[in-house]
């Protein structure tokens, strides 16, 4: 009979079988090495078979690896929620622990609401987001998600709709010149709860940097502080989203930190356990958990294997490795050097549009003439092709859409593991130069 784990290679053809992994590098089962330069989807962030996380992975699972969370609460899960609350700024000091992102900003949304019913504002329970954003594939995620491919097949049964427009200032959606805008697709997000108006809405969501959307949009500088304002006029919870961004990936801890903007609730997963096991958070500031701890008493949301303890040591190994080897400032060092790098590469071709990012987490966008920046034609499919390419020159690519409606731009995300050494960053160019 055959049999196949379902995973149906997107890019055609069969996937290869891995079999080990070693800092930035995964070995398939014919020896082929490639260069982990996307971390698998932005996720390994240390690498991977670093040897503190497996010892750390073994003492948990002979201690116990799984409690309920409506029973018991354990060492690992204290221990980890205290070092986030260490790790961020201001007052996140409450974390709820999931196991993927989409369940962090689906949890995001809830805890949102519930915060408004327990204040007793029931009315307020719409959420806010933007064009060219992704949160999630579950339906709540996928509602705030202004991603057209991923939400076509199911729009009949999706909440809300994304209703701002993104800092894509490579491609203005309002078709204006960046240095004379004033920030235009800030103040539409005003001109947007003055529509539905902040008395029904709960929050506005949005990604630091945007990730698989766009591939590594950088807002301007003032763009988040303004968004903030706006959300505390109009008594409206802002949710960064942080599930890409988070923990050093964009050489900051928290990519929000560039713009020293506090969140009300920040969510996690992605490089939280630098894909070591599944776990994702969904973290909030007292002000977010005071009307619930003093009504309730209880979030309503949580999956049976919440903060599991196995899990929770893992991760919390994981950011120990991050603080102790000084990553974060290793992302953004080397995330300086390499999108130096890549841009003198993308002197070399001229479908190579714009090259942009934070610390490691770097877009390359695609157009068919740099000049005009006219997009590639429908049909051409140039990021599964340079990923096609990438694969077989043993390289590792993430695919972004960079478009509005899917098919205009395309781009990808290049994001190596935060333990990348320049030895390995200049391997990594040579890798990528397809010609
Ligand atoms: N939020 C952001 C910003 C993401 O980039 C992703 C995944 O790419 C998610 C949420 C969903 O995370 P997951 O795939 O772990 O469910």
């Amino acid at each position: 009979m055959e049999q196949s784990s379902l995973i149906k290679p997107v890019l055609g053809g069969a996937y290869p079988t891995i079999s080990h992994g070693e800092g930035v590098f995964l070995y398939d089962k014919e020896g082929k090495n490639y260069l982990d330069a996307s971390s698998g989807a932005v996720t390994a962030n240390i690498g991977h078979g670093v040897q503190e996380i497996i010892d750390a992975m073994k003492k948990q699972a002979n201690q116990v690896s799984f409690v309920y969370r409506s029973q018991f609460t354990s060492e690992p899960a204290e221990k980890l929620a205290k070092k986030i609350a260490e790790l961020t700024k201001g007052e996140l000091n409450y974390s709820f622990f999931v196991n993927s992102g989409s369940e962090a900003t689906e949890t995001a949304l809830k805890i949102a609401i519930q915060h408004w019913q327990e204040k007793g504002k029931p009315k307020k329970h719409k959420i806010i987001s933007r064009w060219m954003s992704y949160h999630g594939i579950t339906m709540g995620a996928l509602s705030m998600s202004g991603h057209p491919i991923r939400r076509e097949r199911f729009t009949a049964m999706l909440e809300s709709y994304p209703s701002v427009s993104p800092p894509y200032c490579y491609r203005c959606p309002l078709q204006l010149d960046p240095h004379t805008c004033g920030m235009a697709c800030a103040k539409e997000l005003e001109a947007t709860i003055r529509r539905i108006g902040g008395d029904n809405i709960a929050a506005f969501i949005a990604e630091p940097v945007i990730g698989a959307a766009g591939g590594a949009i950088v807002p301007p500088d003032g763009y988040f502080q303004k968004l903030k304002k706006i959300c505390e006029e109009h008594d409206i919870l802002f949710i960064a989203d942080e599930v890409m961004t988070g923990f050093g990936r964009t050489g900051k801890m928290l990519a929000s930190e560039y713009w020293d903007v506090e969140p009300d609730i920040v969510t996690f997963g992605k490089g939280m356990s630098g894909g070591y096991t599944p776990i994702a958070a969904a973290v909030m500031t007292r002000k977010v958990m005071e009307p619930i701890m003093n009504g309730s008493q209880s979030i309503i949301g949580g999956h049976t294997l919440s903060a599991n303890p196995l899990s929770c040591a893992v991760s919390l190994a994981v950011l120990e490795y991050v603080e102790k080897n000084n990553l974060v400032e290793k992302s953004a060092d080397r995330g300086k050097n390499l999108i130096r790098g890549l841009k003198k590469l993308g002197e070399k071709y001229s479908f190579i549009g714009d090259i942009r990012g934070r610390g490691l987490l770097i877009g390359m966008e695609f157009v068919q003439d740099k000049s005009t920046k006219s997009s590639l034609p429908k049909g051409v499919d140039v990021t599964n092709e340079i990923i096609k390419l990438g694969m077989k020159n043993g390289i590792l690519l993430y695919p972004a859409a960079a478009g509005l409606d899917g098919v205009t731009g395309a781009a990808i995300i290049i994001s190596p593991p935060l333990t990348i050494s320049e030895d390995e960053c200049a391997e990594l160019l040579m890798r990528l130069d397809i010609t």
